[in-house]
């Protein structure tokens, strides 16, 4: 009986160690604070934050860096 109790309790453990590695795995620490939505550069392709991102309309966005070749 102790021994199953050993062996509950080793799996617990264990479980509570990959839990904590898998949420930390969720969040690395060098990633950006910005956890949400990321729009695509129509232009090169690259993924930003829709603050950095010029909306063109019509749910494309592009680059600081394409904003002009993409505009007009
Ligand atoms: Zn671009």
């Amino acid at each position: 009986m102790l021994r199953l109790l050993v062996i509950i309790a080793l799996i617990w453990v264990a479980s509570v160690i990959l839990r904590r590695m898998s949420a930390a795995r969720k969040r690395p620490p060098g990633k950006s604070a910005y956890g949400g939505k990321m729009v695509k550069c129509a232009e090169c392709g690259v993924f930003l934050p829709p603050q950095d991102a010029i909306d063109l309309g019509g749910g494309r966005h592009v680059c600081s860096a394409h904003r002009r070749g993409a505009g007009d």
